[in-house]
């Protein structure tokens, strides 16, 4: 393993040039979704693959939305890689210092919409999957490369249609993915999702008339209140990754923020939209809300909604919908995986510092493999400026997250050597 290391390396740094104008021409193909139309940037990236002679090609559920598909090597271990194709939309032009679909690489870093989430980790699996491709004879195993449309939109019609049309050669023994993490922690769970929306009717009135109606809004009000008491649920999270949230939480805090660590293990409430009204002096017959829920590895949608249930028991005048296609269970993977200690290893050899397991607030396409029962790790980039103007990605940390990625899947496949 030591030899094929070095020279997995020395094949990185030759091509230091050639890995840093890769990622900025990839962010200068506009992939945003919505409105989801990522067939030029995977045409990009498909060119760049058989360039390097490597097996790939499109697989399609919807012809705007392409995936990439391309596998090499025979029997286990079976290693898939995975990143996204398509990004957030970038906004208005004027909230950017540079053009979001420049690419433009300055002062060490390539900015532009998409640079971290997540060009830089769909563009360290395309490397080592050719880097990889090159010494199939020596590793043996298989590796299975993925490129997915649809992420930011939950994936139907990527990860997920993959995944339920090709599961032999898209499921694979573990999954891997380079989303942004930072390079101190390596993501084995994510948070659940469960999106609301809810409905309130009255009869409504004139204004001055609160006698002959109930306020739509006013319900809303007290209903939103008692919703935000879903906070307060108690989740069963299973001893490990209790352990592993636990030892997580100052590199989580360091990564996004301090309070990160203590909604990690929590259900967290979010009122994202209220509609309602047509004018001051009219009392309101109707209000809708959109609420954002996210759930902690143990907790579940059943234990929710019974909740929900019961709060609405208190307002008859409200209904409720869930959006079951932009809603997910919490997944998670074992955080003693030989994956986990293998990317330990690994960045701990490049940078003399040990990432640690963690589980991710957001939702990633690794929740897909893991509903299939495929043990999932995400290890990527600082999520700089992530879903907002000016997203930059270090120069070198780039470089850092493809030379893991490419020794991490190489040692994977010679069996954790
Ligand atoms: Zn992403």
């Amino acid at each position: 393993m030591e030899k094929i290391r070095a020279r997995i390396l020395d094949w990185i740094e030759t091509d230091r040039a050639a890995l840093i104008d890769f990622l900025s021409r990839f962010v200068a193909v506009p992939s945003p979704n919505p409105p989801g139309d990522t067939r030029a940037a995977a045409r990009f990236l498909l060119a760049h693959l058989h360039a390097h002679g490597v097996p790939a090609e499109i697989r399609s559920a919807r012809d705007e939305l392409p995936n990439i598909v391309g596998s090499f090597g025979t029997g286990r271990p079976h290693l898939v890689l995975n990143g996204h194709i398509d990004v957030f939309p970038a906004g208005p032009r004027e909230s950017w210092s540079s053009d979001p679909w420049g690419g433009e690489v300055a002062g060490g870093k390539v900015l532009g919409r998409g640079a971290t989430d997540m060009k830089c980790g769909t563009a360290a699996s395309v490397w080592t999957y050719i880097y990889l491709h090159r010494l199939q004879e020596t590793l043996g195993g298989r590796l299975t490369l993925t490129s997915v449309s649809d992420e930011e939109t939950g994936g139907t019609w990527g990860a997920r249609w993959l995944l339920e049309t090709f599961p032999d050669e898209c499921s694979g023994d573990c999954l891997l993915n380079g989303e942004p993490t930072t390079p101190g922690t390596i993501r084995f769970g994510e948070k659940g999702t469960l999106r609301l929306i809810f409905e309130i009717d009255t009869p409504g009135a004139h204004g001055a008339y609160t006698h002959q109606s109930r306020n739509a809004i006013r319900i809303a009000a007290d209903l939103v209140r008692d919703l935000y008491g879903l906070e307060e649920m108690h989740a069963e999270v299973p001893d490990a990754v209790r352990q592993a949230i636990e030892a997580s939480r100052t590199a989580m805090e360091q990564a996004l923020g301090r309070g990160a660590g203590e909604i990690l293990s929590r259900v967290t409430v979010s009122a994202g939209v209220i509609e309602g009204g047509l004018k001051v002096n009219m009392l309101p017959g109707h209000c809708r809300l959109e609420m954002d829920i996210r759930l902690p590895v143990g907790m579940t949608h059943a234990a929710v909604m019974a909740e929900v249930e019961t709060i609405l028991g208190r307002y008859p005048e409200a209904r409720v919908t869930p959006v079951w296609t932009h809603s997910g269970e919490p997944t998670f993977s074992d955080p003693l995986h030989p994956m986990v200690g293998i990317l330990r290893r690994t960045v701990s050899g490049l940078t003399g510092t040990e990432p640690v397991p963690a589980v991710s607030l957001g939702a990633s396409d690794a929740k897909h493999w893991r509903r299939h029962g495929v043990p999932a790790f995400l290890y990527g980039c600082t999520p700089n400026n992530m879903a907002k103007p000016d997203e930059w990605v270090d120069v070198e940390e780039y470089l850092h997250i493809v030379r893991t990625h490419a020794l991490a899947a190489a040692s994977f496949l010679a069996g954790g050597k």
